[in-house]
Order: structure tokens, then C-alpha cells, then sequence
């Protein structure tokens, strides 16, 4: 089996770093983009387009700069740390010019069809029927082809859930129709839902709105984008040293998140409080929520019971009345309705993206994701497996092994769910590793150590940024250590629009010394417990 010819469907973030990674590996791809853009979610859409996602007006990333970067293309240092859509768009649009992606990708060219050709258990063949605006079809076929349409396009709308919602007289609506605020000025509004889309949504409209109700079944642990010493949270948090410590002292990380959390407010008081711990699942990120309850624009409420006309009655009894508009910020069907493989295929993806139960690997999906982190630079490492898998570079586990693995290791697979709910969950930084493992791109903190000491405790305190995975092996990037070493930099050139006079802050390299050290202690004392201790008991 010889892998050439690679049909990449969609030209969102996830497309374009997957037409990039096809270069990189000498194959031949050509992308399929169904609008006449690139940008997927990112291009703002006026009116929502049936079928693709959408972003609302006012939207601006939750993942700081750094953190959502491609690995060998940092952003612009005047960037804001946390974008309007717009901007994001311009990152992209920079990233498609800088390593020449456009002359790959077929605009306004629908994929209907992907099937397995009739030769494919030989080959690995497929065939690609697409359909342009003005309804030309083509066939083609392809030696591998790479899904990328994302996950936020087909809007799950449980009416059945919420009884007596037939006889509500008021407007309702998914948050994938939710553009801005306009028209909903003076309006008694109920959110359904508290994920980001839903706590982003109660926070937009209650600007102009009477009163929004923002109506949970669970809770959620709410987060900033603002972390300490107001650098962007992400870069705070996600990085090694954390992921060490959430792994060896996971009750010790999960009360200290929930500690800082309750200190910016109280989430019982503000009945926020879910019953899991902060780990378990991702929280919201929303920098205005807290200020919105405060000042009695939004409020809190338990699920809905039913719905009587115009009155939302919740489980706790409480009544709710004349409510004139209903959102449903109730998530999104997993859905590739031009895949045309026995449905099981699409169950079991080996970390993400690969169809577990498929043999030749000829097909991967990449950015079918959720964690903590961005799903740029987790997305890219998928597209660098998968081209590298297609090469024969590299290979699976025995289809045994991968579906032993995909029932072991949650967090690192996907396995369908029913609901669908948190099954795209991964644990962001041991997830990127282990496709860094697979690849061969893994830094290698204690090689690094010996040889580079200072880019060393950057990498292993500093912000798990995807330049790391640009350091050694396939792809390495001669610009990454700099790269590396300049980010915080870039972090903080934003905020140079007033000079301010005197010695600057102390950085977060001072603590993350504090933290490397405090760190290498906790080792030396886990490492005296486990190995030494029991040789040497009076030790
Ligand atoms: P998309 O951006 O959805 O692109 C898919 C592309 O495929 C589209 O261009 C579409 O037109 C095309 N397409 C679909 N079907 C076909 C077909 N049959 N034929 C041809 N083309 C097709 N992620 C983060 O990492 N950080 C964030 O802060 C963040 N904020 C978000 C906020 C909101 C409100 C939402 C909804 C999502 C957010 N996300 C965030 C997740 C976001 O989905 C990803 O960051 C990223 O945009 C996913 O890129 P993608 O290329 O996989 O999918």
C-alpha cells in the first residue's frame, strides 16, 4: 500500500494544519472546503450556515495566543493574548500564506460522499464524490483521506427533555442560531445549559435583557481567562509541572484548583458548585459571569421540571414567569454524514483519530477533540501522526490492542457515549504527549537538562506550549527553542500600551523556579520513599 494522494474535507484551523502536515510529509493533498473561505468556526458568519459552525459577535478565544499557536508559526507579539474571532481568522489567514496552503484547498466544494473503494482492502483506496456551489459533481479517488469538519456544526436540541416546552408561547432557539443580543432587548430570557457556549451567552444577552436565567443540571467550576498576576490562565496552568503534580497528587491538585476557585467567589454562595471535582471534567471559562450575579443580571438556577405556556418551572419548585425566550446551549451531535463505513467504525477512535476497528489505516479523524487546552496544536500533532501512520512511517497496535486501550485509558480515546456527552474529553498534556511518543517528537526533559538547562526548566515549567513538540525528531524546527524562550515575551507585549515606569513585577519565571525546585523536592522525596526507604529502613 502507497500512500499519495490525500483528500483533506474542511479548511478550518484543523484542515489547514493537516494540508501543511501532508506537505511536510511529501504527500499530495487536496482539501475540500465547503464555504469560499478558510477559517471554519473563525470566519464570522452574518446569518449561521446550515451544516458549518458558528461563532457569535462578540466571541473572543478562551485560549490565550501562545496556547492555541501551531507549533512552528508563534503568533504576532501585538496580538492580544486572548483574540476576537477576527483576529484569530488573521492568525490563520497568516499561517495558510506563511507555508503557502491556499493553492491545496477547493473552495466552495462540498464532500457528499466518502466510501471505501472496491479494491480497499488491498489498497486502502477511497472514493470522494464532492459537489461544488454551482452543482458540479466529481469523483475522485484517494489513497488516505484526512476528516477535519470539527464538532460544533450539528446542534443537539433535546425537546424531548423538557416536557410542556409545545405549549411555550415565546421564541426558542439553539446557541448555534445566537448571533448577538439584538432583539432580545427587555426580554425575561431562561439559558439552558452551563457549558462555555452557554455561561458565554447568559453573560452577552444580559447586557441588554430584563433578567437571564441560566438553568443548570450539574454545576460547573467556572475559571478565567485572567490568571495570576493577570497573565492569560492557560499559561499558567497547563504546564508540566502541573501535569505532574495532578498525576502523582490528584486530591492535593483538585482541592488546590477548587481552593482558588471559591477564593475569586464562593461558587456554593453563587450556586455554581457541581458535585464533581475541578479535574474531572473541563471547566467554564468566563471572566464576566461572577460580575453578571453580582449585579443580578444573571441568576442561577437548578434544571428545568416543565414548562407551563409561559412559565419554566425547575426541579427545586421554583417558578419562573412569563419568560418570553428560551436558549438551549445544549451541545452538538458527533456527526460525518458523508461517511459512508458501517457506522461501528466511527465508535472507536484510537486516540481520537483513528476508526479502531479499520484496517489498512487509511482514513483519520483530526480535531475531534475536547480538553482543557487548544485544539489547534493537539489537532496538529494528530495530523503529523496521521500523515506520518499513512507513510507507513509508523505504525498501530494490533486492532486487539487498540480497542483493549480505548476501553483502559480514558481521556486518551474516543469511545461514543450514547449522549455523546464529554466522550471528546482528553487529558490535554498526556494526551499531546503520547502523539509526541508516537511520532518521535517527545522533548526529553532530562536529555535536555544535561544539554540545555535553561530551555529545559522553560519546558518543563514554563506554559506547555506546542513548540516543544518542534524540538527534536521528524518536523524539528531550528526556531522552536527560541521560540520557546521568547513566549512570555510575546505574552506580555500586548499589555505595552502605557509605559509604565519601574522595576517590572516579578515575573513567572520566579515562580516557575519556586516550582521547578519545589517540584524536583517532592521527587527526591517520592523518589527516597519508593526505592531507598525499603533497602535502607533507618535511612
Ligand atoms: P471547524 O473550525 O468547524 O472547521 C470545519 C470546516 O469544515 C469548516 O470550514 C466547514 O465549512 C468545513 N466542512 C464541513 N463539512 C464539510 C464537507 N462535507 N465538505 C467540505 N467542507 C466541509 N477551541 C479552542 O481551542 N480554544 C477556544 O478558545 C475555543 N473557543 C470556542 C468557542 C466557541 C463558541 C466554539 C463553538 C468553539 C470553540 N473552540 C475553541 C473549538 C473550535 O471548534 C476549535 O478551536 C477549532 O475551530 C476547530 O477547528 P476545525 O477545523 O476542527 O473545525
Amino acid at each position: 500500500m502507497v500512500v499519495q494522494r490525500v483528500a483533506v474535507i474542511g479548511a478550518g484551523p484543523s484542515g489547514l494544519t493537516s494540508v501543511k502536515a501532508c506537505l511536510d510529509e511529501g504527500l499530495e493533498p487536496m482539501c475540500f472546503e465547503s464555504s469560499h473561505d478558510i477559517g471554519g468556526l473563525w470566519r464570522y458568519k452574518e446569518k449561521p450556515e446550515p451544516g458549518r459552525a458558528n461563532v457569535y459577535q462578540s466571541v473572543v478565544i478562551n485560549s490565550s495566543k501562545e496556547m492555541m499557536a501551531f507549533s512552528d508559526f508563534p503568533p504576532l507579539p501585538e496580538l492580544p493574548n486572548n483574540m476576537h474571532h477576527t483576529e484569530v481568522l488573521k492568525y490563520l489567514r497568516l499561517y495558510a500564506h506563511k507555508f503557502n496552503l491556499l493553492p491545496y484547498i477547493y473552495f466552495q466544494t462540498t464532500v457528499t460522499s466518502v466510501t471505501q473503494a472496491a479494491d480497499f482492502t488491498g489498497t486502502g483506496r477511497w472514493i470522494v464524490e464532492t459537489e461544488t456551489v454551482d452543482s458540479q459533481r466529481a469523483t475522485h479517488v484517494f489513497d488516505a483521506v484526512l476528516v477535519c469538519t470539527g464538532h460544533f456544526s450539528v446542534p443537539h436540541l433535546p425537546l424531548k427533555d423538557f416536557p410542556g416546552i409545545e405549549s411555550f408561547p415565546g421564541r426558542y432557539f439553539h446557541s448555534w442560531d445566537y448571533c448577538n443580543p439584538t432583539g432580545l432587548e427587555d426580554k425575561t430570557v431562561v439559558v439552558i445549559g452551563f457549558g462555555n457556549s452557554g455561561s458565554d451567552l447568559a453573560v452577552d444577552i444580559s447586557r441588554v435583557a430584563n433578567r437571564v436565567y441560566l438553568s443548570t443540571r450539574t454545576g460547573a467550576w467556572v475559571t478565567c481567562r485572567v490568571g495570576p498576576k493577570g497573565i492569560p490562565a492557560d499559561i499558567a496552568w497547563i504546564t508540566r509541572t502541573g501535569a505532574l503534580m495532578q498525576k502523582l497528587f490528584p486530591s492535593w491538585s483538585n482541592r488546590m484548583f477548587e481552593k482558588k476557585m471559591n477564593e475569586m467567589y464562593d461558587h456554593q454562595l453563587y450556586g455554581l458548585k457541581p458535585k464533581h471535582s475541578f479535574l474531572a471534567q473541563i471547566p467554564v471559562v468566563n471572566d464576566n459571569l461572577a460580575s453578571q450575579i453580582i449585579s443580578g443580571r444573571v441568576r442561577m438556577k437548578p434544571n428545568i421540571k416543565e414548562f407551563r405556556e409561559s412559565n419554566v418551572i425547575f426541579t427545586d419548585g421554583s417558578i419562573v414567569e412569563n419568560v418570553d425566550v428560551v436558549v438551549f446551549a445544549t451541545g452538538y451531535k458527533h456527526s460525518f454524514p458523508f461517511l459512508q463505513l458501517r457506522s461501528a467504525y466511527m465508535l472507536h477512535l484510537y486516540r481520537n483519530v483513528f476508526p479502531a476497528a479499520l484496517s489498512p489505516p487509511t482514513l483519520a479523524v483530526v480535531g475531534f477533540i475536547s480538553g482543557a487546552g487548544s485544539i489547534n496544536p493537539a489537532a496538529e500533532l494528530q495530523a503529523r501522526w496521521a500523515t506520518r501512520i499513512f507513510k507507513g512511517l509508523v505504525s498501530l497496535p494490533k486492532q486487539e490492542d487498540m480497542m483493549k486501550a480505548i476501553e483502559k485509558e480514558p481521556g486518551m480515546h474516543y469511545r461514543f457515549s450514547g449522549s455523546g456527552h464529554n466522550s471528546l474529553q482528553v487529558d490535554f498534556i498526556p494526551y499531546m504527549d503520547s502523539l509526541a511518543h508516537e511520532i518521535g517528537v517527545h522533548p526529553n526533559v532530562l536529555t535536555l537538562c544535561l544539554k540545555d538547562p535553561i530551555l529545559a526548566l522553560e519546558v518543563f515549567t514554563g506554559p506547555c506550549t506546542s513548540y516543544q513538540y518542534r524540538l527534536t525528531g521528524p518536523g524539528r524546527w531550528s526556531g522552536s527553542r527560541n521560540a520557546i524562550l521568547t513566549q512570555m515575551d510575546r505574552v506580555r507585549e500586548p499589555f505595552r500600551t502605557r509605559m509604565v515606569p519601574g522595576p517590572e513585577t516579578s515575573s513567572l519565571s520566579q515562580q516557575n523556579v519556586i516550582m521547578f525546585f519545589g517540584c524536583t523536592a517532592l521527587l527526591c522525596w517520592f523518589f527516597c520513599n519508593m526505592y531507598i526507604r525499603p533497602v535502607f529502613p533507618l535511612w
